[in-house]
């Protein structure tokens, strides 16, 4: 069985004082133990709440890193430093980061084994583009970015992932994807991970939908037999719609 998860992604959004006060207020509400609950903050409040979450079931994870542990690269940060701030968990190749950062498949590749090899969760982004959804090419699209993305890691290593799949239309828009619609895509990523790195891997591989996800549709996603999770944006951002995510999971 596969723990689902639950990631919010705060993505350019809250100071230190109100990333605390968004823990404080969580905190009060029921978080279920089956599901795995992770806020993934901006890197200035991410030692802050590492120390707000101590005793609760909440895992912290930032939403960028750098593929190198350290030397000159102004303005980075690496996975030791993440670890050694309690970090757990790492986005990596968010479609923001693709679009606005010239973040590529490459990049992204070097960053998961930098992540995995340095003890932390990686958490894959992968969707694509209206454009290509249009055209039909949306599993072609996801297959080049988990192939890629994963290009070189063992099966084990390949089972400890997160794969979110993301279709970029779908992201802060409102447009969501129908629930059958993701399931299709993911069962297609489970059968790619199969291909390329075994049932077993395929198997324990996490692989969650992304994409206007609320309170109100996140149990249609649950229900698929693929879907193992969420990330979430826009919805991660009050304590009170969070948690009822969490406790819909
Ligand atoms: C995201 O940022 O990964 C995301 C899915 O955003 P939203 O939930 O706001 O669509």
């Amino acid at each position: 069985m596969r723990t689902p998860v639950i990631a919010g992604n705060w993505k350019m959004h809250k100071t230190v004082d109100e990333a605390i006060r968004f823990v404080a207020a969580l905190r009060e509400t029921e978080l279920p133990g089956n599901v795995e609950t992770v806020i993934c903050a901006p890197f200035l409040a991410l030692p802050a709440l590492v120390g707000e979450v101590q005793g609760t079931r909440i895992g912290v994870g930032a939403q960028n890193v750098h593929e190198k542990n350290e030397g000159a690269y102004t303005g980075e940060i690496s996975v030791p430093m993440l670890r050694a701030a309690g970090v757990k968990y790492v986005i990596i190749g968010h479609s923001e980061r693709r679009t606005y950062f010239a973040e590529t498949d490459e990049t992204v590749n070097q960053k998961v084994k930098a992540a995995l090899g340095g003890g932390l969760v990686p958490i894959v982004c992968v969707g694509e583009v209206l454009e290509e959804r249009e055209s039909g090419k949306t599993k072609e699209v996801v297959q080049h970015q988990v192939k890629q993305g994963l290009n070189g890691l063992s099966p084990e290593a390949v089972a400890g992932v997160i794969i979110a799949y993301e279709p970029v239309w779908a992201i802060g828009t409102g447009k969501a994807s129908t629930a059958e619609d993701a399931e299709e895509v993911i069962s297609f990523i489970r059968k790619t991970v199969a291909d390329l790195f075994g049932q077993q891997a395929a198997g324990q591989v996490r692989i969650q939908y992304g994409g206007s996800v609320k309170p109100e549709n996140i149990s249609t996603y649950i229900a698929q037999p693929n879907i193992d999770g969420a990330l979430v944006g826009g919805a991660s951002l009050q304590p009170e719609s969070f948690s009822k995510l969490v406790q819909a999971a």
